[in-house]
């Protein structure tokens, strides 16, 4: 079977800028090194950082004293940071700086006195962070979910840097109708515009479509969505071990897309397995 990679697929440059930088401090060998969070939303290339040495924490107050506390591409909530700064630890910031600008927005949006509404899941640890940052009221919008009454005049609008791009145009033009007035910040980053757009055009010229990234993964359970709308023959995968040739039952030409977190390897595996399919 043939396989049609998309340009885009694989680590996106926020991701691979903080996996370099655990690794180099991972290098430096001088004190233990752990991460808040996963790095990425990547349990391969999770583990592959366990094998280096590289621990995860899910809070500050579980790191030992003397450890380098990375902080992951989602960033960290604000108590979160300012307890690490007050035990004394070594933190180095892995946050993407297009993660960085809605934290900063929603902090001097709420300071101007608009009520922030993030479009976005609630539970992900990008939006508790930005959330984190805001001085003043917050709400978070799920996407496709209805909107919640909201008793502000004022009303600033971001996105998390994965949003869909139409479903921050919803939330937008709802609120537009509601309150006397509506700043819009686009933070959806341009790499995932970009990477969107790909997988569409991807998903238009193939018989079918495997998606490769974390579960946990918005940015690619996103990429699975999209390709589903146009193709209904899409698969979200995390490894080559999952894929079931019975998908692919008459398929000439399937489509390879891959989430920002995803490892080159991991993508090169999955390729490989689909190349020996008849
Ligand atoms: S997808 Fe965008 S926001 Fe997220 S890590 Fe990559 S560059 Fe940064």
């Amino acid at each position: 079977m043939d396989v049609k990679i998309a340009r885009t697929a694989g680590f996106c440059w926020g991701v691979r800028r903080t996996v370099d930088k655990v690794l180099a401090v991972a290098a430096d060998g001088g004190r233990p090194v752990v991460t808040l969070g996963p790095i990425i939303h990547n349990p391969q290339a999770v583990e592959r950082m366990r094998e280096r040495g590289v621990g995860t924490v899910a809070e500050v107050r579980e790191v030992a004293p003397g450890t380098t506390v990375v902080v992951r591409t989602h960033g960290a909530v604000k108590p979160e940071l300012a307890l690490a700064r007050e035990r004394g630890l070594e933190v180095v910031d892995g946050t993407c700086p297009y993660v960085k600008y809605p934290q900063a927005m929603a902090q001097r949006l709420s300071r101007e006195g608009y009520h922030v509404v993030v479009v976005g899941d609630a539970n992900h640890a990008e939006v508790k962070g930005v959330v984190s940052f805001a001085e003043g009221p917050c709400t978070v919008v799920k996407p496709g979910a209805p909107l919640p009454e909201i008793k502000a005049k004022k009303v600033a609008v971001l996105a998390q840097t994965t949003c869909i791009g139409e479903e921050f145009e919803r939330v937008v033009g709802a609120l537009a109708l509601r309150h006397k007035e509506v700043r819009a910040v686009n933070t959806i980053c341009s790499d995932t515009e970009e990477r969107q757009a790909d997988a569409r055009a991807l998903a238009r010229g193939v018989d079918a479509v495997v998606v490769v990234g974390g579960k946990n993964s918005a940015n690619t359970r996103h990429l699975a969505e999209i390709c589903r709308e146009i193709q209904p023959r899409t698969w979200h995968v995390e490894t080559a071990d999952e894929l079931d040739p019975a998908w692919f039952q008459g398929c000439g030409v399937v489509g390879l897309s891959a989430g920002a977190s995803t490892p080159d390897w991991v993508i090169e595996g999955v390729a490989a397995r689909l190349r020996g399919f008849p």
